[in-house]
């Protein structure tokens, strides 16, 4: 027996943003562009082949010629082309694999902007200032940082802990650099801590079974009963956003059809665009924050269960339903909050591993509709969005009704109920497009 300890990989992203003179901004720019024209001559290419002749090494070749024969795509390093081509394949195995629909082209408006740069040697990374830092980005030169975080570089990198490449993505804000940090840690000990059941609370973000819930501050409503997608945004800002879009829906009447957007029409939508990033960038960063604490504290950690596939079809078939504004809006709004609480599990599942916790899922239907002191089931028990009171004569249990839903979720994992997304075992039936549960 040796005394040695087993050594986990892991990887985990930090993202900072850039400051890039105008010049440099167009640079990217072009190199993003290139990317996604490099992706979709391999897309057309590979989709014209027969399906025995699709290897990595015939794909390889194919974009060793097309930079020797196509100038533009030049100003993509060849490391970024050959991320390109990586990132396609891994698409393709996805697809096989049945995680996720097939590759597709990407159009120019509607797809991210980014660029790979997968070898970490290539960034020499140097810390100029305690809050700014300098990067080298290849075709570039050395652009400046903002330092929010301690990075192993210099001195401080080690073989099981440094950053071993990074990539370039733009959004409303600007460009971005994406560190990507590899290091080894030894296992986490098992988490000691007690059990939760947690529910994507109907007037609080997420309900606690043991009564800690945790809140934004924000009004997660409407009056009419919709969820408010604009909820991150302070009131000058909602006001904002208000008079952008009605701007936006002006010019917008003026275009003729087929028309291109007007630059003014453009402008507009790069304000929208800014508005919804601060306010996307401010719950991502509460999300965070949360289950990092839920996950420190917690050891199991039980989940509703989602069906993504039946809730974006439901969705759907709202915003199909015509003439009826408010369903289309409310099932934008549920989608909206779906991606959310989608967003929050997935946090939860690797934060519960790091920590040395578990996350469960249970199949939650009627968790809203069960008292939990009693278990009677009453449709209708719960008066308002906010009460559940039980109708059970002998009970009448009252109280907060996000609360109860997140007791419920804890009992059905008590129960046996949770479902095992066992590596390989897929126990629940998926159509392909959806990604398998990410839990262990
Ligand atoms: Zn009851």
């Amino acid at each position: 027996m040796t005394s040695e300890r087993r050594l986990d990989r892991r990887q985990f992203g930090h993202r900072a943003r850039l400051v890039l003179s105008s010049a440099e901004i167009r640079l990217i720019d072009d190199q993003a562009h290139a990317a996604r024209t490099m992706w979709n001559c391999l897309h057309a290419w590979w989709t014209m082949l027969s399906k025995d002749k699709r290897t990595l090494a015939a794909a390889d070749a194919a974009i060793r010629q097309a930079r020797k024969e196509i100038d533009w795509l030049g100003v993509l390093p060849a490391q970024a082309a050959q991320a390109v081509l990586k990132t396609y394949f891994q698409a393709w195995k996805n697809r096989w694999e049945g995680r996720a629909q097939e590759p597709n082209f990407k159009a120019r408006f509607r797809s991210v902007m980014s660029v790979d740069i997968p070898q970490g040697r290539d960034l020499q990374i140097t810390r100029v200032h305690r809050r700014w830092g300098m990067v080298n980005i290849p075709k570039v030169g050395r652009v400046r940082f903002r330092w929010t975080r301690d990075l192993p570089v210099g001195k401080k990198a080690e073989t099981d802990n440094r950053i071993t490449g990074a990539r370039l993505v733009k959004d409303a804000l600007g460009w971005h650099i994406a560190f990507r940090i590899t290091t080894r840690e030894s296992p986490p000990a098992f988490h000691q801590g007690p059990e939760v059941g947690i529910d994507a609370g109907v007037n609080i973000p997420l309900a606690l079974s043991d009564g800690n819930h945790q809140d934004h501050g924000r009004p997660p409503r409407l009056p009419d009963g919709t969820s408010d997608r604009d909820k991150w945004l302070n009131p000058d800002e909602k006001v904002k956003l208000l008079r952008l879009e009605r701007w936006a829906a002006r010019l917008k009447q003026h275009r003729e059809p087929g028309q291109r957007s007007s630059n003014r029409l453009r402008a507009v939508y790069d304000q929208i665009g800014k508005l919804r990033a601060k306010a996307k960038r401010r719950a991502t960063d509460w999300q965070h924050r949360t289950t990092t604490e839920i996950a420190r504290r917690y050891g199991v950690i039980v989940v509703e269960h989602l069906d993504i596939a039946n809730m974006t079809k439901s969705a759907r078939g709202t915003i199909e339903e015509p003439g009826k504004n408010v369903k289309q809006k409310a099932g934008l709004n549920r989608s909206i909050s779906q991606e959310a609480w989608g967003r929050t599990v997935t946090m939860l599942a690797y934060k519960a591993a790091r920590f040395g916790g578990t996350l469960h899922k249970v199949p939650a239907p009627g968790t809203s509709q069960r008292c939990s002191a009693c278990g009677f089931f009453t449709p209708g028990s719960r008066e308002s969005q906010a009460v559940f009171v039980c109708k059970n004569p002998g009970c009448g249990w009252s109280g907060n009704a996000d609360w109860s839903a997140a007791r419920n979720v804890l009992h059905l994992y008590r129960m046996g109920l949770a479902l095992v997304p066992a590596a390989g075992r897929a126990v629940v039936r998926r159509s392909p497009g959806v990604k398998p549960a990410a839990a262990r």
